[in-house]
């Protein structure tokens, strides 16, 4: 690739594709041996970092998130940080303070979300990967919208520390890129345990041995919802696995069902208390009007500089967890998530991976986005929430294109630690399915 061409034009392919909230400004002339993009959610030292959210605003941390300093230690170097829904609450990156990232192979639709200014990148530069993080489906869903391969690691893998909470039980750090070799070339390198981030501490070490998928259990209530596009490209990719002789088995796993609104329970019990921190008096913006009273200046500062579903997400989550409707919410919503973890346990016994499509449709149009309700954005992610969920790690690789040329997903999980297949089995589609990269004019 032409390095030089891909850097010099960054502003121009940001004008018209809207990735990245901030760029660089010393990449053409650095020492590295890569670039590479992060979401805008990880704190960098050299550029802002404001998660999407105006509340953030001017916010220079003072230190990296693990997962870039050790992205730069092997030689990267941080092009950009990449736009996103403000704090990761969203499905197709339209809660954005900063620029809504627009679907390299039709501008008109969205990248996903809320990793869709990360997975846009991964698609438009060449030779490139991006650090996503995944809460609920946040990396996979971008990457199925925008055609390249996405990994979320088990819950534990990456050192959260540099990650701006969403949901500290749920959020993970992974990877986007066209190039399904960069996944094992560049999981190594962002693993592994951290004192800074005790969650980290407890994994066992990722080994990397080329074990191959050689079973994979399909769930018939996975293929009820989806499109007729997404249903026939899936279906054909059924035939290219057996191909390359995996056995593919439908099986019923009716505890798939439970996980949305188990999710949206808790992720926005957990968003709530870490939205809490933000009252203009440090990160970011502090400008307030401080001849008010002390609550009267948090309100007001709230109410201006969050966004809409940010606020939603505060008070359904304050909701979930008040007493009276602790029990009914939020504790069921726990006791439903081991139910799922302990389900998934037992398909593994005798599969080596659930396999479903990534998204039920294709990237929607901006204008179809507009008038969904929250319900049915939220409804969007029944197939990339369960492995979130249950903190398994999950691959989404490529599978097909629509009548028009969209992009569709297909979604891998396997158990926990368990990424070695994953890796494997993408470098294996990589060589059997042909990709088609999005056509990107200037
Ligand atoms: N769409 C999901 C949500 O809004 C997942 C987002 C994420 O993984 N950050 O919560």
């Amino acid at each position: 690739m032409n390095m030089d061409v891909t850097v010099a034009s960054l502003p121009r392919l940001n004008e018209k594709y809207s990735m990245f909230s901030r760029i660089s400004d010393d990449i053409g002339t650095a020492d590295f041996k890569f670039l590479f993009s992060a979401k805008d959610n990880l704190t960098s030292k050299d550029m802002e970092t404001r998660c999407g959210s105006r509340i953030l605003e001017g916010y220079r941390p003072a230190f990296d998130a693990t997962a870039i300093e050790k992205m730069r230690i092997s030689g990267g170097k941080l092009i950009g940080k990449n736009n996103m829904d403000e704090f990761g609450f969203g499905t197709f990156s339209t809660n954005s303070a900063f620029g809504i990232p627009r679907n390299p192979f039709d501008p008109e639709r969205s990248c996903g979300g809320s990793s869709g200014g990360s997975a846009c990148a991964a698609a438009v530069i060449e030779d490139h990967v991006s650090l996503g993080v995944s809460t609920g489906g946040s990396i996979c869903c971008p990457a199925s919208f925008c055609g390249v391969y996405g990994l979320a690691p088990t819950y534990g893998r990456v050192s959260r520390y540099g990650l701006i909470d969403y949901g500290n039980s749920l959020d993970k750090i992974g990877l986007i890129s066209s190039d399904p070799g960069r996944l094992s070339e560049f999981l190594p390198v962002i693993s592994g345990k951290d004192r800074k981030d005790p969650t980290s501490c407890a994994q066992p070490d990722l080994n990397l041995t080329g074990k191959k998928i050689k079973t994979v259990a399909v769930p018939r209530e996975a293929l009820e919802g989806v499109s007729g596009d997404v249903l026939s490209a899936f279906e054909s990719s059924l035939e290219t696995l057996r191909g390359m002789d995996i056995d593919v088995k439908m099986m019923d796993m009716p505890f798939l069902r439970y996980a949305m609104p188990a999710y949206y329970i808790l992720a926005t019990s957990e968003a709530s208390t870490n939205l809490a921190r933000y009252v203009g008096m440090r990160y970011g913006r502090q400008d307030g009007d401080l001849t008010l009273k002390f609550d009267d200046y948090f309100t007001s500062f709230r109410s201006e500089y969050f966004g809409d579903e940010a606020k939603r997400r505060i008070l359904l989550g304050t909701y979930t967890r008040m007493a009276g409707f602790r029990d009914r919410y939020y504790a069921k919503a726990l006791k439903v998530r081991l139910h799922i973890i302990s389900s998934y346990k037992k398909v593994f016994e005798d599969h080596d991976a659930v396999l479903t499509p990534t998204m039920p449709f294709v990237a929607p149009r901006f204008d179809d986005i507009s008038e969904m309700t929250p319900v049915e954005s939220y409804s969007a992610d029944y197939l990339t929430v369960p492995p979130n969920l249950a903190g398994m790690p999950h691959l989404s690789v490529p599978c097909g294109y629509d009548a028009e040329g969209m992009p569709v997903g297909m979604q891998f999980v396997t158990d926990h630690w368990d990424e070695d297949p994953l890796l494997t089995f993408a470098k294996d589609w990589g060589c059997a399915f042909e990709t088609r990269r999005a056509e990107v004019l200037l």
